[in-house]
């Protein structure tokens, strides 16, 4: 497998918690890099955006919400097989059902206010990672 990119989101329980730093020890633990970061704070058309797949799902208006509530830290991740890696350091989006050892269960508040985002393929992750970043701002 060759060395791959991936996108994440530090959300707003975490920042908020100033769990930023422990949340990256645990991502680079995993085996990934931080290629580029960014602190921000996502504007409602952002975070409908980014989350445009979900816009019929019944917690998606909470959920705007919820990552417009405070900063949050962008970033790409890279490494070998990153996508999926980075789900396993994850955890599971429900906090009840992630593993131990996860970001999640370590930390998540809830289901909604569950600490991480991550990528689900990487189709998704070049989109994710177009979404927020600029070329140039990508450093391997
Ligand atoms: N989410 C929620 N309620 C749900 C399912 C998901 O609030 O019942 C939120 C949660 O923050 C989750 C995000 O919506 O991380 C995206 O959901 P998805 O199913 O894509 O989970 P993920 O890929 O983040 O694990």
């Amino acid at each position: 497998m060759a060395t791959e990119r991936t996108f994440s989101i530090i959300k707003p329980d975490a920042t908020r918690r100033n769990l930023t730093g422990a949340v990256t020890k645990m991502l680079e633990e995993a085996g990934l890099r931080v290629v580029a970061s960014k602190r921000i704070h996502m504007s409602r058309e952002q975070a409908e955006g980014f989350y445009g797949v979900h816009r019929e799902r019944p917690f998606f208006s909470d959920l705007v919400q919820f990552m417009t509530s405070g900063p949050v830290v962008v970033q790409v991740l890279e490494g070998e097989n990153a996508v999926a890696r980075n789900r396993e350091v994850m955890g599971a989006t429900n906090p009840a059902q992630a593993d131990e050892g996860t970001i999640r269960k370590s930390f998540a508040e809830s289901i909604e206010a569950n600490s991480v985002h991550g990528s689900d393929s990487a189709d998704n992750a070049k989109i994710e990672i177009d979404f927020f970043f600029k070329p140039e701002e990508i450093v391997g």
